[in-house]
Formats: C-alpha cells, sequence, structure tokens
C-alpha cells in the first residue's frame, strides 16, 4: 500500500478523534525523580487472591522501588475479561495491604486510582493504545488482518506437517502485503479483524539485552506479526506492555521468567515506537522438592502456594517476608544476624543478587524463620496479632482470649524479650494449644514415667503443705529442692547422678510432678511464671485435681 492508501486506511479503522503520540507524550511526562529511583510496577490480572509467586515478584517490585526512593504502582491488566473473577481487584489489594505493602500510584483501591499516568485500568486505557496502534499501521508496521480461528489452525497444520517453524508471519502472513482492494472489501463486508504488528524482524539477526537477574539474554530477532489489537480493538499483553510501561515512565519490568520467549517481540515493539525500553529483571519459578526432585510451586498441588493459606495458619505477615527476602537476596540471613531488630526496610535489597533459577520454598526452613519473627514481637505485639487472628479464624479461642486481655497478655509475655527469647511459636494457629493448660485445668497428664504414682502423690501434698505464694522465682526453686530428701529425692542433679541408686530421683523429677499437675504437661515455659499467673488459689484446686487423679 502506498502512503496514501495507508492514510485512508488509517481514517477507517479509526474514525474517532485521537490525541497525537507527542500530546500523550506531553500528558505522561518523564517523571522528576532523584537519580538512580526505580519505578516499578505490580500488574496483576484481576483474577482474585494472589499466590505466593504473585507475592514475591510483587515483593521485587516493591523494594526494588523501596530501596531506591522510586515510585511503585498499581496497574490491572484486564484485557482478558474471560479470566476475570468477580472482586479479583479488591482480593489483590487486600493481600497487598495484609502484607503491608505502600502503594504509591496506581489501583490502591477498588474504587480509587492515584496519581498522574491513570487510567490504570488496562480497559480504560483503549484510546491511548489507538493513537500508536494507528502510528504503526500509518508507517505500514501494521495491517488489519481478516484470518478466522479456522484458518488460523489449516495455518499450523500445514506448518506442522512441513516441519516448518509454526506461526503467522513472512510468506504465512496472509494479510500482511494484502492489496488495499481487498482490505477495503472486507471492512465493507463488515468482517472482523485484528490489527497485527508487519514484523521487520530477520530470524538470522540476534536481539542482546542484559535481565538484570539472567545477564545477557541473546535471541533470534521476532519474526511473527503478532496481534496488538484483538477484534475488539483491546490490545494484546505485548502492545499493552509496551505503551503502559513506556508511558507509565517504568524504569524496571519485574516479571516472571516465562516471559523472557516474549522479550524479542516486546524489544521490537520499543524500537518501532521509538521508545526506550525498560531494565528487565525476569525471576524464575518458586520451586519445591518433590520425591528427591525439584518441581514448580504449584497452585493445584501445594496449600503454601496461596497467601491464604499463611493468613489461615496465622502466620505474621512479617514472618512470610521474612523468608521471601532471605529467597531473594542470599545475604540477607547474613544481614539478620548482624542485624537481629533491625526493620526489613533497612535491609539493603537488590534484585541483581536475585538467582537466576527458581528459589526452593522449604517449609520447615520457613517455620525455623517465622520462630526467629515471632520471638521478636513484644508481648503487647503478638497479644494483639493473635486476638485479631482469631477474630476472623478461631472464633470461640477468640472470646477466651479477650475476656481477660491482661491475663491473655501475661500468657505471651512468658518467655518474651531478654536475650534469650523463646522460640517456639511459627504461627498464631499453634497457640490454641499452646495457652490451653491457662485457661482451663489439665483433664489429662502427662507424668513421667520414673515416678511411681505414690511418689508424685507424696510430692504434691508436701508442696501443697509447703505452698507460699509470696515465694519469689529463686525461693520457689529453694522450696522445691528443701521437699527432697525427705521424700527420698536428692535436690542436687550432679550429686544424683554420682549415686542414682541412692534416690528415687533428683529435684528436676519434682518440679516435672508439679509442671505436670498445674500444666498437663511435661514441657512448658517458665513454671514459676505460670504460677504466678494462675495465681494462689487456682494453683491449688490444680494440685487437689492431680492428687485426685493419681489416687483414682
Ligand atoms: N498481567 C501479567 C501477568 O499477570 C503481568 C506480567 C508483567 O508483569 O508484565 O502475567
Amino acid at each position: 500500500m502506498d502512503q496514501q492508501q495507508l492514510t485512508q486506511l488509517s481514517a477507517r479503522l479509526f474514525p474517532d478523534p485521537l490525541p497525537t503520540p507527542q500530546q500523550l507524550e506531553a500528558r505522561f511526562a518523564p517523571r522528576s525523580l532523584p537519580e538512580g529511583a526505580r519505578v516499578t510496577r505490580f500488574a496483576p490480572s484481576p483474577t482474585g487472591h494472589m499466590h505466593l509467586g504473585n507475592l514475591f515478584s510483587s515483593f521485587i517490585s516493591e523494594r526494588t522501588a523501596h530501596t531506591t526512593g522510586g515510585v511503585f504502582y498499581v496497574r490491572i491488566e484486564d484485557t482478558d475479561q474471560k479470566r476475570e473473577v468477580a472482586d479479583g481487584v479488591s482480593a489483590i489489594l487486600e493481600d497487598l495491604a495484609n502484607f503491608g505493602f505502600t502503594v504509591d500510584e496506581g489501583v490502591v483501591s477498588a474504587q480509587q486510582e492515584k496519581g498522574d499516568y491513570g487510567p490504570y485500568y488496562q480497559r480504560q486505557r483503549k484510546e491511548i493504545y489507538h493513537v500508536f496502534a494507528k502510528l504503526l499501521l500509518e508507517q505500514g508496521l501494521a495491517y488489519p488482518c481478516f484470518c478466522t480461528a479456522q484458518e488460523l489452525e489449516d495455518l499450523r497444520a500445514r506448518q506442522e506437517a512441513e516441519k516448518r517453524t509454526p506461526g503467522y508471519y513472512g510468506p504465512y502472513a496472509k494479510w500482511r502485503d494484502a492489496d488495499f482492494d481487498s482490505v477495503l472489501a472486507r471492512l465493507d463486508a463488515g468482517d472482523p479483524y485484528v490489527l497485527r504488528l508487519r514484523s521487520p524482524g530477520d530470524e538470522s539477526r540476534k536481539v542482546v539485552f542484559e535481565d538484570l537477574i539472567k545477564g545477557k539474554i541473546e535471541m533470534p530477532e521476532n519474526i511473527q506479526d503478532v496481534v496488538l489489537l484483538k477484534a475488539d480493538g483491546i490490545p494484546t499483553y505485548h502492545f499493552a506492555h509496551v505503551v503502559d510501561d513506556h508511558l507509565m515512565r517504568t524504569t524496571h519490568v519485574v516479571r516472571g521468567d516465562e516471559w523472557i520467549a516474549s522479550a524479542p517481540i516486546h524489544l521490537q515493539l520499543f524500537k518501532l515506537l521509538g521508545f526506550k525500553p525498560p531494565k528487565y529483571a525476569h525471576i524464575a519459578p518458586l520451586m519445591k522438592e518433590d520425591n528427591g526432585g525439584k518441581r514448580k510451586l504449584s497452585k493445584r498441588k501445594d496449600p503454601e502456594a496461596a497467601v491464604s493459606y499463611y493468613f489461615e495458619q496465622g502466620y505474621p505477615a512479617r514472618s512470610v517476608k521474612e523468608y521471601l527476602l532471605t529467597l531473594a537476596n542470599s545475604n540477607f540471613e547474613e544481614w539478620r544476624k548482624a542485624n537481629p531488630a533491625a526493620p526489613q526496610d533497612a535491609f539493603p535489597f537488590n534484585v541483581k543478587k536475585m538467582s537466576a533459577s527458581g528459589a526452593l520454598v522449604d517449609l520447615v526452613k520457613f517455620n525455623d524463620v517465622s520462630k526467629n519473627v515471632i520471638a521478636g514481637f513484644s508481648a503487647d505485639e503478638i497479644t494483639d496479632a493473635v486476638i485479631d487472628w482469631a477474630k476472623t479464624y478461631r472464633p470461640a479461642y477468640y472470646e477466651q482470649l479477650i475476656r481477660d486481655r491482661a491475663f491473655t497478655r501475661g500468657i505471651f509475655a512468658i518467655g518474651r524479650g531478654g536475650a534469650k527469647p523463646r522460640k517456639d511459636l511459627a504461627n498464631f494457629a499453634q497457640c490454641e494449644d499452646y495457652t490451653a493448660y491457662f485457661f482451663a485445668a489439665p483433664t489429662a497428664y502427662e507424668w513421667p514415667e520414673n515416678v511411681a504414682p505414690a511418689d508424685a502423690a507424696a510430692v504434691l501434698r508436701a508442696y501443697q503443705a509447703a505452698f507460699d505464694p509470696a515465694w519469689d522465682s529463686d525461693a520457689w526453686f529453694g522450696a522445691l529442692k528443701a521437699l527432697c530428701e525427705p521424700l527420698g529425692y536428692c535436690p542436687d542433679v550432679k550429686a544424683y547422678k554420682k549415686d542414682p541408686a541412692g534416690f528415687k530421683g533428683h529435684v528436676g523429677d519434682v518440679s516435672t510432678v508439679v509442671r505436670v499437675a498445674l500444666t498437663g504437661r511435661r514441657n512448658t515455659p517458665d513454671l514459676h511464671a505460670i504460677i504466678q499467673l494462675l495465681g494462689p488459689a487456682e494453683c491449688e484446686k490444680r494440685v487437689a485435681g492431680a492428687i485426685a487423679a493419681l489416687q483414682g
């Protein structure tokens, strides 16, 4: 087609007045940000709650922006209505908010957009895409294609039989060089069409780019006449990515490495439109160990792939982020050791330090990380967090927790703070069992096997008789020692080890009996602190109950 025909065709395909590319460039002017500040985005399709992989990549984007004083924005990629779910956007934003991600710009809530580069819903940007589609068309770099689905399928079958690269390109691109009149005839007939790129690519030439994570990538140029606008005028991912990330002035595109294969298309489009391409950081998918091998973490098979799993189990967002940081940058753990109390945001995250291969999600390791995180919570922090969690996920437990907040706080305060805080909670779902004996006297007892029931009862009777609520921790333990000898137990563990035959046991056994009587369990946090919290009346009742159980 000659220039005049292209101009006519453009007027026919884009009859409505559109802004010029220059006007758009002016409207979405380059951002004035400090040197080195990065602009990143999270660009989900509105398909509902996030998976760990989405969370990981949005976190990498967020950190990349916020460790450089840049901007992190959210753009909703709603070009594929078939995949959309009701409230899909709210669900995503809720997940982001639950993880405490600050969204500076874009779709900040389902009702609200913020920033000068919008609209941030792709379906509302149709006109903007048309400006650049028209530009390409007028330069002979795009054309309408009227092929039906059947024709495309036949083409694929033919290419397969001929063992040729599949796709719509070069000699196989039926409408690439169609004459003006046949295009007009189809338009007059009202036939649907898509707008395709007229790719100037040459497979024997290479496109080279430096991926921030994967390093230098070299691939053949794109030769496919990919679809830019679908039959309804909505862009494909390829075209929308290029137009949006240019106009929204994204500097760093962080996305899954399944997009690497399409990078030659994107770089070609950036070039043809005269846009500077962003830097790319392609993230490998999260992996999981399975039967001695590794596979991708699967939404279908692995409950821990869903972000909701972490909320349901009561893992604090901070634990999940702490773990994702260990997966993202191998120097994070060392930094954490050196800065145990520093906020996560203080870590100098660097996208370039990410591993090119997929990080392994390991729940055992994750639980360790989470135990450390929860151990760092203050008593008030954990009390509020557990109450908040239980309100949604364990309503009966919630009622128990809020009956007397000071008491609940007292439970969580035991063994907290100090140089060596207890690290026994990985999530809040464990709290119900962990705190059970504070709320109800034990009904079952883990009596030590090496103490006969009659001896245990004798220990408890002596303890009961001696007990003084005024004892501090040292006085209390002194009193336990004093009980030992009359009952045939050794007050000193070392002395006992020298002469085990001379005693029924040692002071440790005596304290275990008291512990089991009060809590039902052999392992608990500091027993004296538990006694203080339960109070003398409750303790007395429990010891009496345990004696009765032993005699029963
Ligand atoms: N909407 C795309 C996806 O969900 C975004 C990819 C990108 O970040 O560019 O896969």
